[in-house]
């Protein structure tokens, strides 16, 4: 391909079959970016009408950029598309207190598996009474925060944790409301679903080899637990619901053979998170609309199947509600063309982050998209891979993306759908201090407020007791 007024040369290396030469390098896949976001008239993107130039020059890059208005959309078409039903916001998505306080505002539960986590829900205002606590293994102090701070239930994961709710409830003198996390032996990720035999993991208890039951029955037959029902949660970015049909069939299976063997209907079933969001050009979501249509019918066929009442059932998006409102901005360093084997050549963008802040695609090949945000190019696209600073090889961000042939250092490159599991799962590798996420609102001209403030190399060093042997001067 002949790239009419680049910089760099001819770029002929092979894409990925889904990722096609874009007819406009300066257009927006609408399904990957958040509501408000559009480019403007000079050509940078801008979310809220705040231009991503202003956020990066005002706040530094990495920078994570949060569309509140769309974060409110997303959280409200869950929680009407499943009115009736729980819809738990999974806090590990992205967490902050103004978060929680939003969750809470907008009338959804939250998800929290970590002291950290519980103590920034309730901080930020989230009511006790509708947090569910998570984890394989809550330590006594975790559990200990849990009761006694009220929250609405405890999802159990092991028959030691059982051991350790019964000591508490005794020391504290109170009832613990629990789920029993169950294996229901099919495990999803993005396009297809897995039926396993044996469930070779770490979290719940096997529906098949009867651990499940008993652990049912150890809750319901204590005197200071008050058993609600089962959990399960089969996997990440799902895009299809055949999954949730087979864990739908196996749990109401095991809520059946319960109340047959103790004579007690239990009340609630919790079908977990992981629908699916679109990062690329190849993924295609289903709105909450037709997911709550598809799961109502599943657990209706399945309750009248077996002659059970249709129990409460919630629900635990976090990637679905966060990861499509927030992009992540880099500046970029260095352009540099690689040749291939096969005489192509890859144009590497080396940026002001990477994973650091956005471990997702070393550590399971996650795929992102991005654009150049900070002006239109009239030059034609050719093939990039935006990488890190780190000192991995695998430190990429974006491993296929087609990028204006004019790419160079001082651009801002923004990736759509970092709002899941990128800054919360963030590290200080290479002494990177953590990016900061801002969000805008579309309030006051212009509303923008730090939701994490960038961390500093003093934030670091605070950690460090030393000895300082010189003193030096830095940025
Ligand atoms: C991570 C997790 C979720 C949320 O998963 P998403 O893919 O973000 O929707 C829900 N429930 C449990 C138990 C989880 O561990």
């Amino acid at each position: 391909m002949h790239v009419a007024g680049s910089v760099h040369a001819d770029v002929a290396s092979p894409s990925p079959t889904w990722l096609t030469v874009p007819a406009d390098v300066n257009s927006l896949d609408r399904e990957l970016w958040s509501t408000t976001v559009t480019r403007n008239e000079q050509g940078a993107l801008e979310v809220g009408g705040v231009s991503v130039v202003e956020l990066a020059q005002q706040q530094g890059t990495a920078l994570y950029v949060l569309d509140e208005e769309d974060f409110r959309a997303r959280a409200t078409s869950f929680r009407q598309a499943f009115d009736g039903w729980d819809v738990y916001y999974a806090g590990k998505a992205f967490l902050t207190r103004s978060i929680a306080g939003w969750v809470h505002d907008l009338g959804l539960c939250m998800d929290v598996c970590t002291s950290g986590e519980l103590v920034t829900a309730l901080e930020g205002g989230m009511d006790p009474e509708r947090i569910g606590m998570h984890g394989n293994n809550k330590s006594v102090d975790e559990l200990r925060l849990a009761l006694s701070s009220g929250v609405g239930r405890v999802i159990v994961d092991s028959l030691d944790e059982i051991d350790r709710i019964e000591q508490l409830c005794r020391e504290l003198d109170c009832t613990a409301r629990v789920m029993v996390r169950v294996t229901p032996g099919v495990e999803a990720h993005t396009h297809e679903y897995i039926a396993t035999a044996h469930e070779d993991q770490k979290f719940g208890f096997s529906i098949t080899n009867g651990a499940a039951m008993v652990a049912m029955v150890r809750c319901h037959t204590s005197n200071v637990i008050d058993l609600l029902g089962i959990h399960s949660h089969i996997g990440s970015q799902i895009f299809d619901t055949a999954g949730f049909e087979v864990a739908a069939r196996r749990t109401m299976k095991l809520l059946e053979q319960f109340r047959q063997a103790t004579g007690s209907a239990l009340a609630e079933l919790d079908l977990g998170g992981g629908f699916g969001i679109a990062y690329t050009s190849q993924d295609s979501p289903a709105t909450a609309e037709s997911l709550a249509e598809a799961l109502r019918e599943i657990v209706a066929v399945e309750a009248r199947g077996r002659g059970m009442k249709i129990p409460h059932i919630s629900l635990e998006p976090g990637r679905a509600i966060v990861g499509p409102t927030t992009m992540a901005l880099y500046t970029v360093g260095t352009v540099k063309p690689v040749d291939l084997d096969t005489g192509a050549q890859r144009i590497y963008v080396s940026v002001d982050g990477g994973m650091s802040d956005n471990i997702r695609p070393a550590l399971y090949a996650a795929e992102y998209s991005a654009v150049v945000a900070n002006r239109a190019s009239k030059i034609a696209p050719v093939l990039c891979r935006v990488v890190g600073k780190h000192c991995e090889a695998g430190d990429i961000l974006v491993r296929d993306v087609y990028l204006p042939g004019d790419v160079s250092p001082g651009d801002v490159i923004a990736v759509p759908g970092a709002g899941a599991y990128s800054r919360s799962m963030a590290s200080n590798y290479n002494h990177v201090p953590r990016s900061a996420v801002v969000r805008v609102g579309t309030g006051d001209d212009p509303d923008v407020s730090v939701l994490l403030r960038r961390e500093s190399i003093d934030d670091l060093l605070a950690l460090d007791p030393g000895p300082v042997r010189a003193a030096v001067q830095y940025p």
